[in-house]
Parts: structure tokens; sequence; C-alpha cells
């Protein structure tokens, strides 16, 4: 099956390469012109691709018998960036990637050689002939070819020692060098440059990126945090399960992707989690259950989501929400303790706040008629944010929120003065508003209303803050201090919200949708609500908050097939074809399942936030664009006729 396989793709993969063009590579900045020309480097999004177009055997075997061997070259003792005095005097091998050269004459040239632990500087001295291999392969290299080198480690002396270099003391005698892969003689970017290529062409041209010491620190973190999450879980007696990839599609909440077979009309969907599997695993008498597992959404991407993306997932049988939190409060402080060597509030629990409370951090100032509030957000007079700023962020879900820029003329009159300000409960006065909010001339005032009770979401002041701190903060007028980690449990959410689109049409006609996803179990104190108000129903959800940002949110599960089956159909008016969609979880629920309950962490905006990087894409091997694309290989990417055909798909405009 494997062969058959194989062929196709290759048959498939014939059709599809298109033929790559070389391109000429440009001249070295200035600043490098001393050196010898060793790598060019293109300007960024000129470079095509390399190609590669073969004759005849003979050149394969020159190329062979250049350098690039398989295995016919010593081991290396030592990684360039372990190398300090304590070596000196000893022979090592070292392998790596060539930086470019310097040379001052025949009799003296050096090389940077760089390995994920560091770089050292290689140097060839003198004249013998013995070193005349050694010289011209040096010469002929180009910047970022693969090598194995034989030397000695010696001593620097007086101004040669670098202080700036870890490995600044020494440097080593080469004795013999092997180019194991030369590189082509175009980059499209070195990844030792200071000044960054674009981040398109560093997404397309991926391995050279992750060369990169800080791309490199983060996916080595990242595999650190994996393995200490591992290992935390095991120890407290969790089971490890992979759940299949190829899913149903079901309505749990998220857009999914769906994935075609060549069964007409039959389709898997990739999990937007492993929620339902590992909810059937309960059932199934695997307790405690973890996955750092693949999850795939198919939504609007913003600057922090993947359509791909990796969860820290896990699930506990006859576990309160208290249980659950504490098991992942011990999780993220032995996480912290190996990474940032930190010990989260002294072993003390996480701090816990209510939604409404959460969501109304923002200043109230004076209710409205018809269940409103105002609110408002007061920039001090000190914040100078360019008007251009202000007006791009009071622009917010196709309205423009008001503005006002307090002076003396307007300090006693400006509430009054405002759109809504006949709607305003109760008589307003300006000198209480100003001495509550702290308002002085000078200061900008941003105010929205919104509705008083909130269900789910993000409150439109709530994303100006968000906005309005990043570009504070870009300017250097707010500084948030990267080693200081609030963590937060956010409880007593509403259990269902208006649907995220409100036109009754799209939503055929329902009222409320899950605020979280449809398992959600209400607080038992609420459920008689259920049946009259459900959309006053809390639900025993948690979420936890880092700096104000998300990373995992978790609940107790609805584990009575009844009150399931109710939500299902009752609440959530899903239809039987619908609802049929989950019979494989109501026939477990009524298996006799455990109470269950469980939470998944964002594995990458996690890892972000440990690598004090503002994006996902930067602790992830092979992420995709901003517009869902993986760069590196194209895709999505068409098919050919032939398996459209196979798949009985039409692509139409
Ligand atoms: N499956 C949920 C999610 O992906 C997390 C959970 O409830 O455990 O958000």
């Amino acid at each position: 099956m494997h062969a058959i396989r194989a062929r196709h793709a290759a048959s498939a993969f014939r059709r599809l390469t298109p033929s790559w063009n070389r391109q000429q590579g440009i001249r070295l900045p200035l600043t490098l012109a001393h050196l010898p020309l060793t790598c060019r480097q293109l300007s960024s999004g000129s470079f095509q691709g390399t190609s590669v177009s073969i004759e005849s055997f003979a050149e394969v075997q020159a190329e062979l018998l250049e350098g690039a061997t398989f295995g016919d070259y010593p081991s290396r003792t030592h990684k360039c960036g372990d190398l300090n005095k304590t070596h000196v005097g000893e022979q090592v091998v070292l392998t790596g990637w060539a930086q470019n050269i310097r040379k001052f004459s025949d009799e003296l040239i050096f090389l940077p050689l760089r390995d994920h632990s560091g770089t050292v500087q290689l140097v060839l001295k003198g004249s013998e002939e013995g070193k005349d291999g050694a010289r011209k392969r040096l010469q002929d290299l180009t910047a970022e070819s693969v090598i194995c080198v034989e030397g000695r480690v010696v001593k620097r002396e007086g101004s040669a020692v670098n202080p700036k270099m870890a490995t600044g003391e020494i440097e080593v005698d080469l004795a013999s060098i092997r180019v194991l892969n030369k590189t082509h003689k175009t980059l499209p970017f070195l990844p030792s440059n200071q000044s960054l290529a674009n981040e398109e062409i560093r997404l397309k041209y991926r391995c050279l990126d992750l060369r990169r010491d800080t791309l490199q620190r983060n996916i080595r973190t990242r595999s650190l945090a994996a393995w200490v999450i591992r290992d935390y879980f095991i120890q407290n007696d969790f089971v490890e399960v992979e759940t299949p990839m190829l899913f149903k599609s079901t309505p749990e909440g998220a857009r999914e992707f769906v994935v075609p077979t060549r069964n007409s009309g039959s389709f898997y969907a990739l999990p937007q989690s492993p929620q339902q599997y590992k909810q059937l695993l309960m059932a199934s008498g695997i307790d405690r259950y973890f996955q750092i597992a693949k999850c795939f959404r198919d939504e609007d991407l913003r600057a922090d989501r993947q359509p791909e993306f990796t969860q820290i997932d896990l699930e506990v049988s006859f576990g309160s929400a208290k249980d659950i939190q504490t098991l992942v409060e011990g999780l993220v402080r032995s996480v912290w303790h190996k990474i940032k060597g930190v010990d989260l509030f002294d072993g003390e629990p996480f701090p816990r706040m209510n939604y409404q409370l959460a969501m109304s951090k923002i200043q109230h100032v004076v209710d409205i008629t018809g269940d409103s509030i105002l609110e408002a957000i007061v920039l001090k007079s000190d914040m100078k944010l360019p008007s251009s700023d202000l007006k791009a962020l009071s622009q917010q879900d196709n309205r423009v929120l008001p503005v006002v820029k307090i002076s003396e003329k307007n300090i006693q009159t400006w509430l009054h003065k405002l759109p809504f300000t006949e709607r305003i409960q109760g008589s307003i006065n300006e000198d209480m508003v100003n001495a509550a909010l702290d308002v002085q001339i000078g200061d900008s005032v941003i105010l929205n209303t919104r509705p008083a009770f909130l269900s789910g979401g993000q409150t439109v002041l709530g994303k100006v803050r968000l906005e309005l701190a990043s570009k504070l903060q870009a300017k250097g007028l707010l500084q948030i201090p990267s080693a200081q980690y609030n963590f937060l449990w956010i409880e007593g959410f509403p259990l269902f919200s208006p649907p995220e689109t409100p036109s009754p049409v799209e939503n055929d006609g329902r009222k409320l949708a899950a605020t979280h996803h449809p398992f959600t179990a209400p607080v038992a104190e609420d459920l008689p609500l259920l049946a009259s108000s459900p959309e006053k129903v809390r639900g025993q959800h948690y979420d936890l908050v880092l700096n104000g940002v998300e990373i995992g949110g978790g609940s107790i599960r609805i584990h009575s097939p009844k009150l399931q089956t109710y939500v299902f159909e009752k609440i959530l008016q899903m239809t039987p074809e619908e609802s049929g969609r989950f019979s494989h979880l109501v026939d477990a629920l009524s298996f006799g399942c455990p109470p269950h309950g469980g939470l998944a962490l964002g594995f990458d905006r996690m890892m972000a936030i440990l690598c004090e990087t503002a994006s996902i894409r930067d602790v992830i091997a092979f992420p995709k664009s901003a517009s869902g694309r993986d760069l590196v290989v194209g895709s999505p990417s068409g098919l050919t006729e032939q398996q459209l055909k196979e798949y009985r798909i039409r692509v139409t405009e």
C-alpha cells in the first residue's frame, strides 16, 4: 500500500513541480566589503529558489568528492559554544555552520563556526604546505556551509581576547577542514544578520530562520517545557493518551477543517480539541488523562492565532473545579520553576475573580436607561499619543467611540455634550465624575455604552485597552515588566450567550449559543433557572489568565445524558441531525460515566510568554503565516485533476 502511495505521490509531484529559476545575487553591503565575498544575501523577496538540474551521475559524484560526505568524517568531540580556557591544549573535532571568513593574508584567516550552542573562532595561521588544502577550502567556503574541522584549542592573547563572545578567550588552531555540504552561492538571507529580513521571507525559508539564536532558544525551551509537563503529569498519576486526528464534524462551536475521503459524501473533520474523546476516556475508566494535543480551527486569524495549534489537554474523573485548578496550578508552577527559576505566588493558590467583575474593571461612569452603562478609559496627559492613533482606537466594530479631550473650557461640561446624555439616569455632575475618574485638564477620555449584564466575549473598551497598551508600549510610554507573572482564575461565566452572529436568519432563529462548549455543566444552584431563564445560568467554567491574556480554560462537564440532551435540544435548539452527531457522547454518559472535568492550556501562547516574545509564530517550528499559509511548503495548494476525480471534488470559482 505504501509503494502505491509513493508512486502516486511521485507522479503527482512531477506534474505539479514548477520549474525553478536561478536568481543572481546582489553585492554585499559596504560594511562587509572588506571581507572576501563568501555568501551573497538577497534583498527580501527576490530569492526564487535554488535550481538543481542533473545531466549525469558524474556530476553527483563530483559533488560527493568535493565534500558531501555521508559519515566518513570524525565525530565531534565538543559543541562550539562549550569551549573555554579549560580546554586549552586539547585536540577537538567540531561541526557546524561556517560564518563569514575574515582573511588578513594567506597566512592569517579567521572563520567563526556556529552551532546551536554558540560560536567559536577558528584560525588558520602560518604558511606550512600541509595547510594548503585547508586554506583553499576555507577561501572557497560560502557562509552557512556545513563543515567539520579538527584543531587544537589555544588561548587568545592580549587584545585578541573578545569579552563580548562567550568563547572569546580561546580560538581553535585549524589543522583540517572538511566541507560536508556547501551552500548555494546565494541565500535568501543570512541567519547571522543583525537586521532581520521581513517575516514573510523568514517564514518561507524557515530552516535558515530557525538557525537564529533566538528561535533556537525558543524551540529548545519549548521542548524542555513539554518534558516538564509530561513529567509532572506522570508523577501525578495521569495517563498520556493520543486521540484521533481524523475525527467527525460535530457542532461543538468552532468552524472545523474537513477532510474528504474517496467514499462519496463521507468526510472526516480535524478535531477543534480532543474534548469529546477525553470525555469518552473518562467513561472508559482512564481517570486522569493528558495529552499535548494538536487542535485545528478554521476561524478568522488574529495576530496570536494559528489555524493549527497545540493544547496541553487534561481531564480528571471525580474531581471538583478546585481539585482541577490545584492540579493546573502545580503544573504551571513546575514549568515556571524550571524555565524561569520563579516560585509563583510562593506556593499560595492563584487569585480568583468573578467574570462580571473582571469585565467591568474599566471605569464605570454612570448608568444609562435600558439596562446599559457608560464606561470610560482615561488617558493621562503625559501619555502623548498622536491624534491619528486616538482616532484609530476610537474606530471599533464599525462605530466611532466618543473621545473627549479635556480642556479648561469643557472640564465642567464635557459629559453634557455627549450623544447619549439624554439617556443618562438621574442628574450628572462633572465634578463628581471628574473626581471619581481622576480626570484632569489635558487628559483624553474614551467612552462607550454597553449592556450592564455581560455574557461572553470582550467588551469594546476591553479591546481598546489592549490596543492602547500595545501602542503605548511601542512608543516607550508604558513599560510592562516582562518577568511579572500575574495569574488569575476567572469564574462565574454565563453558560450561554447570544450567538456571535446576531442575525436570526444565520442562527436559524436560535437565541443562545454555548459560551464555551455545549458540554459545560451549570452551577448547581442555577439549575432551576435552566428552563425559565437560561441566559442567567452560570457555568462551572474557569479561565486561567496571565497578565491579562487568557492562557487556558476548562470546566466541570455535564455527565448526565438527560441534561446533556436537554441542553443540545431545548436550549441550543439543535436539530435532531445535529444532536445526533453527539450520540457517541450521550451513549458514553449513559453507560456509567463518572462526574468529570478538565481544562486545556494554550501551549503556544504559554511558550510565547515564557520566551518573552509577542508572536506565537516565534515559538512554533513551522507556523502558518498571518493569512493561514504554510509558506515553506506552499500550502494550502491545489490538487491534480486525477486527485480531484478520485475524491469526487469539483472546484468552482
Ligand atoms: N476543549 C476545551 C477547549 O478547547 C477546553 C476544555 O474545556 O477542557 O477550549
